[in-house]
């Protein structure tokens, strides 16, 4: 089912069993795209590949700059603030969510490589 896999993707599991979680818990600032080498559930290597995630920073960097100018437009456009107010919101929020959006875009990425496998449950 698509809506349980954007369920899934969001939650950050694995995408192949739904189960295992794909970064370890908990959350070190140190190591904060720190992940598993296996699931833990269904034993699915998280990076198949050397390098793997190389890929992922590509869709980081675009979806913050669709966000980021999203908000720069609605900002100027309809909400009449100016280029410096806009820009100190962008920063903060960059601050805020740039661990998320690392983190989203690897889950994005392996999950446009591995498929869910029923069996895996
Ligand atoms: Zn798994």
């Amino acid at each position: 089912m698509a809506s349980s896999r954007i369920k899934n993707l969001f939650a950050m599991k694995c995408p192949r069993c739904y189960q295992g979680d794909l970064f370890n818990k908990p959350f070190k600032f140190k190591d904060p795209l720190s992940m598993p080498e296996r699931c833990n559930h269904c034993d699915q290597k998280f990076e198949p590949a050397p390098g793997f995630y190389y890929g992922a920073m590509f869709i980081s960097y675009a979806l913050s700059s669709f966000l980021f100018l999203a908000i720069a437009g609605i900002g100027i456009i309809f909400l009449g603030m100016t280029v410096n107010q806009v820009f100190a919101i962008i920063i903060t929020l960059g601050i805020l969510l740039f661990f998320y959006t690392a983190r989203i875009s690897r889950v994005l990425w392996i999950y446009f490589e591995v498929k869910y496998d029923p069996k895996a449950q």
